[in-house]
């Protein structure tokens, strides 16, 4: 074999083709798209101070839209930013390798406060009926050391998570969608909540939560499920936190 064709030989061997592939694989805005994403991210960071925490996961984007127009510290969204937000919330996430359910057909949803309970010291609220008794009969059943880290989250808070996410991830939208639901597929929108142990912080969002005490006894309680379990079909990862309202 002459050099060249042995130097062609070797970038073509399946194991160096396969790690290229990998990241060739993966989605990423584009440079206007990244751009348009910081200033959108920016300017719900704005919003959440202006309404405050607990607020915030229930507002509604009309509500959104006047606060922004009506507030020059936070000011409109631009043509271009909606546009983004609408792409965001309307555009199929299988391309992304999400193949979970669509939660969620409005991008206006309302969440009204008589349909939810406000969990107290959480900031966070719970649907009202099943969801709440789940939560009420967990904190009997698996003890005080079960809190409540994530409730009800309307389009609003559910795009911030994941438009934050995207610029973690540096605008690669196969990652960011796979750490976290697009705003039009999150359960928190219309039933489940996150639970976790006192005291343990960022962990609770960890497959680590899954070795605590708290998780063991959830395991053997027949009235929750687990909405995201391992290798789910969603393509979701391991969640042990995520209560799935049966
Ligand atoms: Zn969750």
């Amino acid at each position: 074999m002459n050099r060249r064709s042995f130097l062609r030989c070797a970038t073509l061997t399946p194991i160096f083709a396969n790690t290229l592939l990998a990241d060739d694989s993966d989605i990423y805005l584009n440079k206007e798209e990244w751009e348009l994403l910081i200033r959108v991210n920016t300017r719900l960071k704005r919003i959440k101070k202006h309404v405050g925490f607990g607020n915030f996961n229930l507002i509604s984007f009309n509500e959104t839209l006047f606060y922004a127009r009506s507030y020059s510290k936070i000011g409109a969204f631009t043509k271009k930013e909606l546009e983004l937000i609408d792409k965001l919330f309307h555009e199929d996430p299988k391309i992304y390798g999400f193949y979970g359910e669509r939660t969620c057909l409005r991008i206006d949803n309302e969440v009204l406060k008589k349909q939810v309970t406000k969990i107290p010291y959480t900031g966070h609220f719970i649907f009202q009926g099943k969801a709440l008794e789940d939560y009420y009969n967990l904190k009997k059943d698996v003890g005080d050391t079960l809190i409540l880290t994530s409730g009800v989250r309307n389009i609003v808070k559910q795009l911030s998570l994941y438009v934050n996410k995207i610029y973690n991830s540096r605008g690669n939208m196969t990652k960011a969608t796979k750490g976290i639901a697009p705003p039009a597929y999150s359960y928190h929108t219309v039933s489940d909540f996150d639970v976790g142990r006192k005291g343990w912080g960022y962990k609770n969002f960890t497959a680590d939560f899954a070795s605590t005490d708290e998780f063991n006894k959830m395991t053997k309680l027949d009235y929750i499920g687990m909405r995201y379990k391992k290798n789910n079909k969603d393509g979701v990862r391991f969640e042990p936190w995520h209560i799935e309202v049966i």
